[in-house]
């Protein structure tokens, strides 16, 4: 493949629209203006109008549905929240398991909505496997984290361990240790489900506008350099490409993430590594890599994100030869049977991190502006949730979502979410723990004692995670 030319797979796998949809070339006036057309600007428009069919929304996107991160993503559905603990961790822990119960829901409610839009986005939900797959160390990485997940309120059938035999029976990895089962995961193809959804608001009567860059942000008031909105509430939903409306990247800045898709595999192979139930995977590292077996039996491959000086998003797809030599050297250390399989697509986007390191939905009803975001690379499933959250809190629904600890109203983001620091300090941090992290992975792969880098590197790695994570 040529890594000069745009190679999302999941678009591959849709068909391109014929008709293009409307700019905003007039001044007019709705009841709710939503800049933004992913998952959270969507699923806030789906649940308003189902909600209250009278109103009349508007949604304005500066490049096409789906130019952000929802259409370009990992297709994992979590049954969790990054950063959940920083919303739940002092709560009593009646309170946190119905935050969980909440949170685990949220996959099958997703999948109730597929089927009732009638939205064909190949969604699987066969759980997913946390593993120590190939150092004997990541067995008490991923032993603690599921401990982590019993405290933090995830319940024990949701969440449970897998011996070496029984997580064999799921997936066959190159060191199959063990790992955590976690029931309450989901796949889906993300490009199918941010187009389904699209034209799923515009069949309730949502008219989405797009190639319409909301410039200025006003008072009950969005502008374009062609148009303007002029709206009780508006929501903004821009998350990691939020780049030219600085008020929302001071506090929620894009770090990129990077993917690849192998050619669809042969039943042999799948002999070889299991994974009959198409169930994500992922192991123990801090620098993070995720995957899972498509619908047309490919695996699509993530892994290690990373910060580009001055918050700039990632608006191409195209990744270097590297990103994808790295990344197939990755997955081929988990299944080495895949030692020669042809990598077909690699491509790369933004995702939003919050300053607080914890995904947010807040209402300031004073100024009409709501937004949600910060997801931190788990946004698939929490964009549902608090694109929901924000529908009920608009539309002052006294309800469950509505009450739980990341829905805030009477404030807004300035108040709510700290700003991060100013260059060039975040991006000497961010290489700092980058590099911090890869040292401890090489030591781990190693496997020779290094008694005194080894403890103080994982103690000053922890320290690093206990503030980002
Ligand atoms: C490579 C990658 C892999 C990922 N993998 C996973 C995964 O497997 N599971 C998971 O849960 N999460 C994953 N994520 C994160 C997840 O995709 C996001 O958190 C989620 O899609 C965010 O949705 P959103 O609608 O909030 O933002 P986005 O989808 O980023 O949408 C924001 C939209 O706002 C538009 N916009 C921005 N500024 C303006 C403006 N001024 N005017 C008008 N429109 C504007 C943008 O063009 C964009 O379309 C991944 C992210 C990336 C990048």
């Amino acid at each position: 493949m040529n890594s000069d030319t745009q190679a999302n797979f999941w678009t591959s796998t849709i068909v391109e629209r014929t008709t293009p949809r409307p700019r905003l070339e007039a001044r007019i006036q709705a009841d709710v203006a939503i800049v933004g057309a992913g998952f959270t600007g969507l699923w806030s428009a789906y649940y308003l109008k189902t909600l209250a069919p009278a109103l009349d929304i508007v949604v304005i996107e500066a490049e096409h549905v789906g130019h952000g991160a929802s259409g370009r993503n990992g297709g994992w559905v979590v049954g969790n929240l990054a950063g959940l603990e920083r919303h739940i961790g002092d709560l009593p822990a009646a309170q946190r398991r119905d935050c969980c119960r909440v949170v685990a829901d949220n996959v099958d409610e997703i999948g109730k909505v597929l089927e009732r839009e009638n939205i064909q986005a190949d969604f699987n939900k066969g759980g997913a496997l946390y593993a120590a797959a190939r150092y004997p160390d990541q067995i008490s990485i991923q032993k603690n984290y599921l401990a982590h997940l019993h405290e933090l309120g995830h319940s024990e059938t949701d969440c449970y361990w897998l011996d070496a035999e029984q997580l064999a029976q799921k997936a066959r990895f190159r060191n199959g240790y063990g790992g955590i089962h976690h029931r309450q995961v989901a796949t889906i193809n993300p490009a199918k489900l941010v187009t389904g959804l699209a034209e799923a608001v515009e069949r309730l009567g949502v008219t989405i506008y797009e190639h319409s860059r909301v410039t200025t942000l006003g008072r009950r008031k969005v502008s374009t350099h062609e148009g303007a909105v002029e709206a009780t509430t508006i929501v903004c939903a821009m998350e990691g490409y939020a780049e030219r409306l600085h008020d929302f990247k001071r506090h929620v800045i894009p770090v990129q993430s990077l993917v690849i898709a192998t050619e669809p595999l042969s039943d042999e192979l799948w002999q070889e590594i299991g994974m009959a139930e198409r169930p994500a995977f992922a192991d123990a590292s801090r620098l993070i890599n995720y995957g899972h077996r498509s619908a047309d039996g490919r695996i699509v491959f993530g892994a290690r994100g990373s910060y580009r000086f001055g918050a700039k998003p990632k608006h191409d797809m195209a990744i270097t030869q590297d990103d994808i030599r790295m990344r197939r050297d990755l997955l081929v250390d988990l299944f080495p049977v895949l030692k020669g399989v042809k990598i077909d697509y690699g491509w790369g986007g933004s995702l939003g991190l919050s300053r607080n390191f914890r995904p947010h939905a807040i209402l300031d009803r004073e100024k009409g502006i709501a937004t949600a975001g910060g997801y931190a690379g788990e946004g698939v499933a929490a964009s549902h949730l608090f694109g929901r959250t924000l529908a009920d809190l608009i539309l002052e629904r006294d309800c469950e979502l509505a009450r739980m600890p990341w829905a805030f109203v009477g404030a807004g983001h300035r108040q709510l979410i700290k700003r991060w620091e100013p260059e060039p300090l975040r991006w000497l941090a961010a290489q700092t723990i980058t590099y911090s992290y890869a040292g401890e992975e090489a030591l781990m792969q190693r496997a020779r004692p290094a008694p005194l880098i080894k403890p103080a590197l994982t103690r000053a790695n922890d320290y690093f995670a206990s503030i980002i994570e």
